[in-house]
């Protein structure tokens, strides 16, 4: 696996990256770490002429956190992320980043490439979409939020333009009463890829009952998915192992996945079902008192 010719672009602005973009055709590609493009240009997954560095932009190196929300400069690696203290609901982001590859790996890869990648296997999306997260694209004509739930068409195909660049996640303040969490499995702990994963979020009324509900699934379906019946099963019951079993039966009968050398179809829909539980039991054990 050798990489093909290509030529190296840097820009240093969002508007010096959209020119290059312009100018190079639709055989150019952002680069960003680099740690999934140049395996799939290796292996010719990808064909590229050119790569535009965007590392160097810093209107996409933010992380801010304050009563707006959660601000994720696409360009954050994700090993920054895992070190940043988050608060409430937002601490469950660090449930995916802590189990990401493995350092030398996350202090490459950035926050905005696992999003825009599309692999159905990678870890942020599940708990940014449990969140209610949203991507802000940014071209020449201005900037367009789309929630991450919306983001992604196919398996590595998402709704953004090719001109376009990922310039940041936003994820709202967390609500009072709510927990969350993200549990996959993988077949090593260390650069390993998820077999199956589940994400969930709970917020509780002022009685114990569950207000709100969402879960949304990876590894085990063309794109990760949050699913729509949650609400709908969990709202106003009880946070208990009833309740959990159902979500579980929901979020197996939702998984449509493939087999492969980590797994059979069969095998990730039993994942499914048992993280599901896991990390319902996970993300209501985490609720505290007024906000947590
Ligand atoms: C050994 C190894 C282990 C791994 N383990 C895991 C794992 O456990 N979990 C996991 O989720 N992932 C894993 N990955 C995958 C990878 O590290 C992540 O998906 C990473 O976050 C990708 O970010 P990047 O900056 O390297 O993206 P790049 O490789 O630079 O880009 C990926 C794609 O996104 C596009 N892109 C990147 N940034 C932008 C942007 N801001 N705007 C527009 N387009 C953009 C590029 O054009 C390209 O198409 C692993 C990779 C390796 C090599």
């Amino acid at each position: 696996m050798y990489l093909p010719d290509i030529q190296l672009h840097e820009a240093d602005t969002l508007e010096a990256a959209a020119a290059l973009m312009e100018q190079l055709g639709p055989r150019a590609e952002y680069v960003a770490g680099g740690t999934d493009l140049l395996v799939d240009l290796k292996t010719a997954r990808t064909e590229a002429d050119h790569l535009i560095s965007i590392t160097n932009i810093d209107q996409a190196r933010q992380l801010t956190a304050d009563s707006e929300g959660l601000t994720i400069g696409s360009l954050v690696p994700v090993g920054r992320l895992n070190e940043t203290p988050l608060s409430g609901t937002w601490a469950a982001i660090h449930d995916a980043t802590q189990v990401m590859a493995a350092p030398a790996i996350r202090n490459m890869a950035t926050v905005g490439g696992n999003l825009a990648s599309a692999v159905p296997c990678a870890d942020l999306p599940p708990i940014l979409m449990v969140l209610g997260g949203g991507v802000d694209l940014w071209s020449r004509t201005g900037v367009r939020r789309i929630p991450v739930c919306e983001f992604f068409t196919g398996p590595r195909t998402t709704v953004r333009r090719h001109d376009e660049i990922l310039l940041s996640i936003h994820v709202p303040p967390p609500a009072n009463r709510s927990g969350a969490s993200y549990e996959r499995f993988a077949l090593r702990e260390g650069n390993s890829i998820a077999v199956a994963s589940v994400a969930a979020r709970i917020r509780l009324d002022d009685a114990g009952m569950m207000q709100e509900a969402a879960l949304a699934i990876g590894a085990v379906a063309p794109t990760p998915l949050l699913l729509e019946n949650i609400p709908a099963i969990l709202a106003g019951r009880a946070p208990n192992e009833t309740a959990w079993a159902d979500a579980a039966d929901a979020a197996v009968a939702a998984a449509d996945p493939i087999s492969d050398i980590r797994g059979s179809a069969e095998f990730r829909r039993e994942l499914t079902g048992v993280l599901t539980a896991r990390a319902l039991r996970l993300a209501t054990e985490r609720i505290g008192g007024d906000s947590t």
